[in-house]
């Protein structure tokens, strides 16, 4: 089985990637490799932080590698949170405190659409690609849900009736930003 490492620290993900990678490949995360680095995500694109996470760890590991970096862009506020998904609400924020920010800044806002959106980054035998996936749908008034993580709770896909945090996991795989992302980067590796 073929082995890739994952350059995320994010349990979640790894959950859901491995979920979708099935038993074709065997994917490491860094605790695996060993690395504990804070790794840098200092590029101003969700793009361009793919890139330095996979690249970080090609350069100093030397392991063939993928990472990803996703953005949530809200119609109403210019794209924001955008490549500051993660710390919208400030360098110490967490989940919970995202979404209150989101939903106060929509407060009175009528139009909720929004796009979360993943690049991953795969370096692989010196060469590199991008892959992209991208879910549309709109912020709800108030969270929905238990399941998932991150902006899940308030975030409905088009696909659905229901938000990200209220379906099973393969349900959110299956028309998720990451899953169809990860499907193009399975796709391509299967074809190798
Ligand atoms: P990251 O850069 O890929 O780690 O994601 C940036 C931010 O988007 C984090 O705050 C995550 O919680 C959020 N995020 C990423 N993927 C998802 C998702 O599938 N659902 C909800 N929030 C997500």
């Amino acid at each position: 089985m073929k082995e890739l490492v994952f350059a995320t620290n994010n349990e979640h993900k790894l959950r859901e990637l491995r979920e979708i990678a099935g038993e074709k490949f065997r994917i490491l995360s860094l605790k695996d490799i060993n690395c504990f680095d804070d790794i840098p995500e200092t590029e101003p694109t969700i793009k361009g932080n793919a890139l330095i996470k996979a690249n970080y760890i090609k350069d100093k590991y030397g392991y063939d590698c993928f990472a990803d970096d996703t953005g949530l862009e809200v119609e109403a506020l210019g794209g924001e949170p955008g490549v500051y998904s993660a710390r919208y609400a400030g360098e110490d924020c967490d989940s919970e405190k995202n979404i209150d920010k989101i939903l106060a800044k929509l407060k009175n806002e009528s139009n909720r659409k929004a796009r979360f959106i993943t690049y991953i980054a795969l370096i692989l035998e010196g060469n590199t690609h991008i892959f992209e996936g991208e879910v549309q749908g709109e912020i709800l008034t108030e969270r929905h849900g238990e399941g998932g993580f991150g902006y899940d709770p308030v975030f409905k896909p088009v696909e659905s009736e229901n938000s990200f945090a209220e379906m099973l996991p393969e349900e959110k795989n299956a028309i998720s930003h990451r899953g169809r992302a990860v499907q193009k980067l399975l796709k391509f590796l299967l074809e190798k």
